[in-house]
């Protein structure tokens, strides 16, 4: 139906053949390429989307993720999208379907005005999840939180605040229940996103990670932190090292006698 719509309009394929690098329709693909080799976006699960202005190119449903080809992208008009009637893309693919991950993408965009997420099936978050999920009745399996490591300074404050967090911050990414279809997961990843309105990532049981960012190098970033912070928790849970730990703060000498 989409592409018929599309087609009748002339499909503008031009939107998706660009001899830039830098252009969605080339992007989306290359990083699917560069994220199926990490294990993210394995046997056509996860995704990716980009927003320039108003136009959201989305990576396709179905579609091997390391084969994609520009081509194969979606395209919509953000403005032009009215709330409870089905989607209408400017740009269709001839084949494929339209991504279930497109209501969640765009969530990012409207609520949070992101220009870029990423939708990873990464065994690292899913594990994570699944500790969460098998936590003590005293501790919360809705969170997972972890402070006291290099990386979490790959994170940024929270939208429409200035900076990263420190070493010594608490990195909260919130999680959400699976639901049976995709989609209908976008309803709890609202939710999630009003109630940690500093999160740039929503972590879904059993499923993945949803992260977003300003733009693609920002989520990128975000998105690499995050599996390697997942992957770093989940080696301490075996190890019996806790995520969260209260440790003291060094004091530079070297910085306190040149001052
Ligand atoms: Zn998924």
């Amino acid at each position: 139906m989409a592409s018929e719509a599309a087609d009748q309009r002339g499909n503008n394929d031009h939107l998706v053949e660009s001899n830039d690098p830098d252009h969605p329709a080339n992007l989306i693909p290359s990083l699917c390429a560069k994220f199926w080799t990490l294990g993210w976006v394995t046997g056509t699960g996860g995704g990716c989307s980009i927003r320039e202005e108003d136009l959201v190119y989305i990576a396709p449903s179905g579609v091997q993720k390391e084969l994609m080809k520009p081509a194969d992208i979606y395209v919509l008009s953000l403005p032009h999208q009215v709330p409870s009637t089905p989607r209408t893309y400017i740009r269709s693919p001839p084949a494929f379907k339209p991504s279930q991950c497109t209501p969640l993408f765009l969530a990012a965009f409207t609520r949070r005005g992101a220009g870029c997420c990423i939708h990873t099936h990464s065994q690292w978050a899913v594990l994570v999840t699944l500790l969460l999920e098998s936590a003590p009745a005293t501790e919360s399996r809705r969170v997972f939180e972890i402070n006291n490591i290099e990386q979490i300074k790959g994170f940024g404050k929270g939208p429409g605040k200035v900076g990263n967090l420190g070493y010594h911050d608490t990195l909260r990414i919130p999680v959400i229940e699976n639901t049976a279809h995709e989609e209908d997961l976008t309803e709890f990843l609202e939710d999630a996103m009003d109630e940690f309105p500093d999160a740039y990532a929503v972590l879904v049981r059993r499923h993945g990670v949803y992260v977003w960012g300003d733009n693609v190098h920002k989520a990128k970033t975000m998105c690499e932190s995050l599996d390697y912070l997942f992957r770093l928790a989940v080696e301490m849970r075996q190890l019996g090292i806790p995520w969260i730990s209260d440790i003291p703060v060094v004091q530079p000498r070297r910085k306190a006698v040149e001052q």
